[in-house]
């Protein structure tokens, strides 16, 4: 078969084949604008959007590049992640397929070094990670002097984990007239420090089609109480049953309690994440291509690049840290130019107001949905149920069983339509999943708020070394509530006592009947306490407070304390707590 675009690039034959046997048809932007350059030799940044086929732009040209007979080095990817340089090298073994002598080697940690040594005896093409590249260079079991061309895969990935230093020394000790190109789906200023420093007169190809991967993607978020996002992920799987998904989540420790709560619900599903052993995250990795798992958990670092086909949805557990991250997520389903879903789960007001910001960064909607109900996803349920009877009617190979229902027709004494109607009670009844049931997103409007005055109690004190910012924060992002709804808070050694009107203070014993504050398994009670006469919401005038706080310093009591709030600041803070768990 003839690839008339590529061959017009100037693809050799061998290459020409390869790639019409992956049923490229058409160069991508990126790769119509890079290959050629890179064909001349010259140094490239390339930078488009994920998805939009950077792998073959460098790797096509690098497969072109390498003399097959010369086993040694001659070129060099380094990308930010294991599973990355597995990608990647897969698809390099492609691009070679007819072309004789093309060896590669993948080399990236937590791998047993001695299989990786043996490849680099052979390979001329070596994809490898930073930190196990530098190792091979200090073990002298891979030599930099041959190589003719670097490729920097993800380069501002790379750089976001902290390799720019591993970086600069690779490239330092490979040979002055090496060909460098550097691809890369944004570019932080950070990345200036490398090509001003080693690429010559490097050849821009970027191509600007931001949304071009997002237009494909319809994009929703949803509501949800901080406390029922599980749920809240439960039940859209359960209504969309996507066949292939990756949910997102910020941090590792989430993967885990995620994949754990999905377990343990009747999903399949698994987590990949930075902790896990090379050989677990390439066990996940399988079972998600191969299709044994249809629900990937996963950190950003930990999916970057990661191509797998056919991803219907992609679900934001948590909104990612950073707008780009988004983008890069998303991007994981709708490629090649399907169509794909999202759906990000949203959390108080602030989380509101950040899903406002990004929909003005990406410039696309992202449309605000209901949660399904029981009723919709029971609805789904019958939907199934009713095509999958129609489905058997039409091709047939039940009739084994007339006998046996006949049988029953005549024991039971009944009519058909009762058989038929038991048959799917019992079906059903077999469903192994549960309805959860979340409350939307208490509501802004305030206009409700009032009545009778109660106190909480929650068990947890100053000796858990908290504030009431912590008390805040909590309350607002598990429950929505607003911070005005909340009143006094005052911290004892052991306990706090909030005060509340009684219609928040309900929803926060519904939401909140356990969760963590400060790393502290939190109960929240309704107290015996009377509320202060001073308390009126938000609007209570600052002065009110003031001396009872001040009484209770001159008292020398320690423990009590009246607290003054400021949410906002609490929020950034808290984000920034939440960071640093970050994989
Ligand atoms: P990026 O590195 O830009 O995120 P990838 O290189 O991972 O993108 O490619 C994304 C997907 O697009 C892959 O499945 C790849 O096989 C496919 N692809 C790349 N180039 C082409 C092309 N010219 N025609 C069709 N599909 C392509
Ligand atoms: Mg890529």
């Amino acid at each position: 078969m003839s690839n008339t675009l590529f061959e017009s690039i100037g693809l050799s034959p061998e290459l020409c084949r390869a790639v019409s046997d992956m049923n490229y048809t058409e160069a991508t932007g990126i790769q119509a604008g890079a290959i050629p350059l890179l064909m001349q030799g010259l140094d490239v940044i390339g930078r488009s959007s994920t998805g939009t086929g950077k792998t073959a732009a460098f790797g096509i040209p690098a497969v072109e590049r390498v003399s097959g007979g010369d086993r040694r080095a001659q070129v060099l990817v380094l990308s930010p992640t294991r599973e990355l340089a597995m990608q990647i090298s897969e698809e390099m073994r492609k691009y070679a397929k007819y072309k004789t002598g093309i060896s590669v080697a993948a080399v990236y940690g937590g791998a047993p070094m001695d299989a990786q040594i043996t490849q680099l005896r052979t390979a001329n093409i070596v994809i490898g990670t930073p930190g196990r590249v530098m190792d091979h260079m200090r073990r002298r079991t891979l030599r930099l002097d041959t190589l003719k061309m670097v490729v920097l895969d993800e380069a501002d990935e790379m750089l976001n984990m902290g390799f720019l230093e591993d970086i600069q020394s690779i490239l330092s000790a490979t040979p002055e007239d090496r060909q460098t190109v550097l691809f890369s789906a944004t570019m932080p200023p950070t990345i200036l420090k490398i090509t001003s420093e080693f690429l010559k007169d490097p050849q821009t190809v970027h191509i600007r089609t931001p949304q071009k991967t997002i237009e494909t993607i319809d994009q929703y978020f949803y509501q949800v109480p901080q406390s029922r996002k599980m749920d809240a992920i439960n039940l859209l799987l359960q209504m969309q049953e996507p066949s292939r998904s990756v949910i997102f989540c910020n941090t590792k420790s989430m993967v885990d309690d995620l994949v754990q709560y999905l377990g343990d619900r009747g999903f399949q599903a698994l987590g990949l994440h930075g902790d896990m052993k090379q050989s677990g995250r390439t066990q996940v990795m399988q079972s998600f291509r191969n299709g044994k798992a249809s629900i990937l958990v996963a950190t950003d670092v930990a999916a970057r690049g990661i191509d797998v086909e056919d991803i219907e949805a992609v679900y934001n557990f948590d909104i990612p840290q950073e707008f780009e991250y988004y983008i890069h997520r998303i991007g994981r389903t709708g490629r090649a130019g399907k169509s794909g879903t999202s759906h990000t789960l949203v959390c108080g007001f602030r989380q509101l107001n950040t899903m406002k910001e990004l929909r003005r960064y990406i410039n696309a909607d992202i449309r605000e949905a209901p949660l399904p109900s029981a009723e919709d996803i029971l609805r789904r349920r019958q939907e199934h149920f009713s095509a999958k009877v129609a489905q058997t009617l039409e091709s047939g190979g039940y009739e084994a069983f007339g006998g046996q229902i006949d049988e029953i027709l005549q024991n039971q004494g009944c009519g058909l339509r009762d058989v038929a109607c038991a048959l799917a009670q019992i079906i059903s009844s077999s469903e192994k999943k549960t309805i959860p049931v979340v409350k939307a997103t208490v509501s802004a409007d305030s206009s409700r708020r009032g009545g009778k005055r109660v106190v909480l109690n929650a068990d947890i004190g100053s000796a858990n070394r908290i504030g009431a910012n912590f008390i805040v924060g909590a309350i607002v992002d598990s429950t929505g509530l607003p911070s005005r709804s909340i009143g006094r808070i005052d911290i004892f050694d052991d306990h706090t006592l909030i005060e509340m009107f009684e219609n928040d203070a309900l929803t926060v014993l519904n939401e909140m009947s356990s969760v963590r504050i400060r790393g502290c398994e939190t109960h929240f009670t309704l107290s015996t306490e009377k509320p202060r006469p001073a308390f009126q919401g938000n609007r209570r005038p600052r002065s009110a407070e003031a001396p009872f706080a001040s009484r209770d310093r001159l008292s020398g009591k320690p423990s009590r304390r009246g607290h003054r709030r400021n949410n906002e600041k609490w929020s950034r803070k808290q984000e920034r707590r939440n960071r640093l768990e970050i994989d």
